[in-house]
């Protein structure tokens, strides 16, 4: 298991997403009587930023998608099983409410014997992005405007057009508008990575490249085109335990770590044959 009471390594992960289309990251109610229907998310300097959970949500059932494939392929990682639950059904999840109680029983008060029982059952994308029970490893920063000088307006209008569920199509369409960050506009992504093995960084570094390509949309409306961008200046840093005080003073920066050399780990070490025997 991994420990989450000590520190092993700290992973920064550094990059900037820079939008080809438009952005609609919502913030759900505006609370400006002249605001629009669909606001965008801003800082309270009025700065549009990308919620580090939206980011963490694209990268994780990106990743969740990988580890399913991987799995019907019968790969496992070190005699481990390599599979992603279903977070958003309780019933599919690696470990349920139901099957906690049981564990919690098990461990008869001991707090680390617990986390140990839920570590075992619970699948790999819990394992690194945490569940109800675990807490992620991974974190992802708000990612901040990095280039507002080179927008000439931070924000954009449009008219939407829905359709009322209950009614479909036969009733009259209803407008509502909606706020987006134009095409151009540039964030700083920043992510932690704590106590992780070069492979798990690995598939991390997958996703983001997938990201780099241009292929993971962020935000809403993206079937309609909007929240396509790339992934620009991707870098990888790596604090170990004997760098960690020199680190915490300021006294040395982390050393920068091939992408190259994660993925080669992630890929070297998945092995045929599926789950471990006994
Ligand atoms: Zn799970």
């Amino acid at each position: 298991m991994k420990s989450f009471f000590y520190f092993e390594n700290r992973w920064i992960i550094t990059a900037t997403l820079r939008m080809k289309t438009a952005l609609s990251v919502g913030s759900r109610a505006s609370f400006m009587p002249t605001g629009s229907d669909l606001p965008v998310i801003k800082t309270p300097e009025g700065l549009p930023f990308i919620p580090g959970s939206s980011l963490k949500g694209v990268v994780r059932s990106h990743i969740e998608r990988i580890l399913r494939t991987l799995k019907d392929l019968g790969k496992s990682y070190n005699g481990e099983k390599l599979w992603a639950c279903d977070p958003l059904d309780e019933k599919n999840r690696c470990v349920t409410a139901e099957r906690k109680k049981v564990l919690i029983e098990q461990a008869e008060g001991d707090d680390q014997r617990f986390t140990e029982l839920i570590w075992d059952e619970s699948c790999t994308a819990c394992r690194l992005f945490g569940s109800q029970w675990l807490a992620s490893r991974v974190s992802f920063q708000d990612a901040m405007l990095a280039n507002r000088e080179e927008l000439l307006r931070l924000t954009e209008v449009r008219d939407g057009v829905g359709i009322d569920r209950d009614l479909g199509a036969a009733k009259p369409k209803i407008k509502y508008d909606f706020e987006t960050v134009p095409p151009g506009a540039a964030f700083a992504v920043r992510i932690i990575v704590e106590n992780a093995d070069e492979w798990e960084v690995g598939l991390l570094i997958l996703a983001l490249q997938a990201m780099s390509r241009g292929e993971l949309p962020i935000g809403g409306k993206t079937t309609r085109g909007l929240g396509w961008g790339e992934l620009v200046e991707l870098q990888v840093q790596r604090i170990g335990p004997d760098q960690l005080l020199n680190y915490l003073t300021g006294m040395v920066q982390p050393a920068k770590i091939s992408q190259q050399n994660l993925l080669q780990a992630l890929f070297s070490t998945l092995q045929e044959g599926g789950e471990r025997h006994a």
